[in-house]
């Protein structure tokens, strides 16, 4: 019997839950999952997605993206940086503030919540802790909370007045919002260009020390500890910053942390051609931070996985090393990279944790947050009901990084020519096919 009142039926594929990966398809009615069983008839007129031998999970949930809109617009839009989520598994991300101007007014975030609306992924704001990113006032965090941000950062730079910080987490906590902390002592890392170690010796480049990030993760545990408000940490990088957050969460200190594929994957030897493209904030590190990483990442020290997609324009990026703007390229690789690394020490599920459902909880964009910024429930669990946020991955498909075949505005990804096993094959928005076969459908 064919499924009534579906609208598009994904045949063929295996559901990733908590408990596991089951063989189903997938009926999906207007924005809804209507039903998950092992064999569903499509009714006529419904679409059907080939989903065979993919893995079908919760739409991915970046913590970490960098729009560049408004004030960078060559770099990136939030219309080219939705696409590029979406063809990477994303149904949701979250846009940092370091924008120009930053979103450190209800103003601003308003502007960019507006256009994030019809774009193909959607796209939550982070507010500034401090106006203008400046570090010195703090920003009108109750204004931006009332129109739905969930979380702030002054991401790019971190705060460096410890009493701010403080002032900044009692308000927080009374709100309820998380505060996000790009770690960098900025007199530490002294306006260095990558990884202080054998290779910037080497290389000649100034370089910037692991205490730089671990001082200030050092320094934001004792001031959750102070405050009683949580603390989550961007783009970790350095083994002594994932045992300071394994000592943290061991304490049961509400502290939450994040890593970004690279440093899952890339280390500072490959600065030795002085390729611009592997400049980024924190730096490349060493092969044991690497492994320290993904250590953290499997078991449980560190609760997702986000991208810090950091798109730059060409003319901006192809400049002397040491001259030029930090940070890579990272939606439409972040998954096939995830799974490269993790898919032989976790499971799928485990993954789509990491991808989807914790970055989901830690952004307030899960199934049971309140709906306050008109988001729809980021994150799964897949089950009749559920909003159908679906990313659709084939661990037997291929992903080659053509840098001019990427939907971003900007080309630095530092992965360019190289291919890895598996890809997105589908992404559903709302029960809207966004991406099929992995190719944009609008
Ligand atoms: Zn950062």
């Amino acid at each position: 019997m064919a499924r009534a009142g579906a609208t598009l039926v994904i045949r063929g594929g295996s559901v990733v839950g908590p408990e596991g990966t089951r063989r189903l398809d997938v009926a999906v009615g207007g924005p809804s999952v209507l039903e998950l069983a092992p064999s569903i008839e499509p009714p006529p007129g419904a679409m059907v997605l080939d989903a065979s031998g993919c893995l079908i999970g919760p739409g991915l949930v970046d913590l970490h993206t960098h729009l560049r809109q408004p004030g960078r617009e060559e770099a990136e839009t939030v219309d080219s940086g939705a696409r590029a989520a979406a063809l990477g598994g994303y149904t949701a991300l979250v846009a940092m503030p370091n924008t120009e101007p930053a979103i450190d007014s209800a103003g601003v975030a308003r502007d960019v919540l507006a256009l994030g609306r019809d774009a193909v992924c959607e796209v939550a704001v982070a507010g500034a802790i401090t106006v203008a990113r400046a570090g010195k006032a703090m920003a009108p965090l109750g204004e931006l909370a009332a129109l739905g941000v969930r979380i702030f950062t002054d991401d790019g730079a971190g705060v460096q007045d410890g009493a701010l910080m403080r002032r900044a987490l009692d308000y927080a906590k009374g709100l309820g919002v998380t505060l996000a902390q790009h770690c960098e002592d900025e007199c530490l890392a002294g306006g260095g260009a990558m990884h202080e170690g054998c290779w910037s010796s080497r290389l000649g480049l100034p370089g910037i020390p692991a205490a730089a990030e671990e001082s200030m993760v050092a320094r934001d545990i004792q001031l959750v500890r102070l405050t009683g408000a949580r603390v989550h940490f961007l783009h970790l990088s350095t083994a002594g910053s994932v045992e300071l957050v394994r000592a943290a969460k061991a304490e049961g200190l509400a502290v939450t942390a994040e890593a970004a594929p690279h440093h899952m994957l890339l280390t500072h030897d490959l600065v030795a051609g002085y390729d611009p493209v592997f400049k980024v904030n924190p730096p490349l590190r060493t092969a044991d931070d690497v492994a320290a990483v993904v250590a953290g990442l499997c078991d449980g020290t560190i609760d997702a996985v986000a991208t810090d997609h950091a798109p730059h324009a060409p003319e901006a990026k192809d400049v002397p090393f040491d001259q030029a703007p930090p940070g890579m390229l990272g939606l439409q690789t972040a998954l096939p990279v995830a799974w490269q690394v993790l898919s032989d020490v976790l499971g799928p599920a485990h993954l789509f944790a990491l991808m989807s459902t914790q970055p989901a909880a830690i952004a307030g964009l899960g199934p049971t947050d309140a709906r306050v910024g008109g988001h729809s429930a980021q994150g799964g669990p897949l089950e009749a009901g559920a909003t159908a946020n679906l990313c659709i991955f084939d661990p037997g498909g291929r992903t080659v990084v053509d840098p001019h075949h990427l939907a971003s505005r900007s080309r630095n990804t530092p992965y360019a020519g190289r291919t890895f096993e598996g890809a997105v094959r589908h992404t559903v928005l709302r029960g809207e096919p966004v991406v099929i076969d992995g190719e944009s459908q609008r």
